[in-house]
């Protein structure tokens, strides 16, 4: 059987302590999947030079933001990691060349996403970073080599935004806050072709032109969406787990494959 792949918006941090109706959406969503062998994240708060993988096998805590709240510090996710996955992920991508990295432990991308989803932290979790010098279509076509790993229990997990402009978030508010015109627009846009399969159009989504240069001024946020679409097998259902805006600038969107 084929395991789930998820795209979780995960906006501020904060989320990780709040009670509302995206935090509440994601603990439901982690109830009712099957507890998987194995978490591949790729979070939009790993990027690196090369490709890399976590091989830590108790990944330590990164608390990669400001200083929001005190008890933010205090959350610790103690899932284990799984080095003994490195190799078949190397398998997998064939010449890609992949480095293992023995250091990197949790960023919040992770772990403030998996502690609503798998609060238990018994699914081991390996991460892999986003490589700065691959393109929007290098990237996806990275991904579509890691689709095997589905059929082997493994649930892939990507982490970031589809709509992500820290210069024009309200900072005052997370929720509650009407989003800015480009981003519904931009929005929308992705939420038609994702359930058209128009992955193409996704890959080139500045084409979109104003709404998707304001939506994505950088890419890293966006492109985890691409990871786990890479991986959608023919006739594939794809859902919409959540949908919806954070700080007017941020789009919480999470897409379920499976
Ligand atoms: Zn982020």
């Amino acid at each position: 059987m084929r395991t789930p792949a998820l795209f979780i918006g995960h906006g501020h941090p904060l989320n990780a302590l709040l009670d509302n109706s995206y935090t509440r959406c994601l603990r439901q969503l982690g109830e009712g999947l099957a507890k998987p062998e194995l978490i591949l994240m790729i979070s939009a708060h790993w990027e690196s030079f090369d490709t890399q993988i976590s091989v830590h096998p108790h990944p330590p805590m990164i608390y990669d933001f400001g200083n929001f709240a005190p008890e933010l510090f205090q959350i610790t996710y103690s899932a284990a990691g799984a080095p003994e996955w490195a190799a078949r992920v190397q398998k997998l991508l064939g010449d890609f060349p992949l480095k293992l990295n023995a250091q990197r432990g949790f960023d919040h991308g992770t772990w403030t996403v998996l502690h609503w989803l798998f609060p238990k932290a018994d699914v081991p979790v390996l991460q892999l970073s986003l490589a700065v010098d691959l393109s929007p279509a290098e990237h996806y076509q990275l991904a579509q080599g890691l689709a095997p790993l589905r059929e082997q229990g493994v649930m892939i997990v990507g982490s970031g935004n589809i709509v992500h402009n820290l210069a024009q978030v309200n900072w005052r508010q997370i929720d509650g806050v009407p989003p800015l015109r480009w981003a519904v627009q931009f929005d929308e846009w992705v939420k038609q072709q994702c359930l058209a399969g128009n992955h193409e159009a996704l890959i080139n989504y500045p084409k979109y032109g104003q709404a998707a240069l304001l939506s994505v001024p950088t890419a890293e946020h966006y492109l985890p969406l691409l990871y786990v679409l890479a991986t959608q097998q023919p006739e594939e259902e794809l859902k919409f787990v959540f949908e919806g805006f954070q700080n007017a600038a941020i789009g919480m969107r999470s897409v379920q494959l499976g």
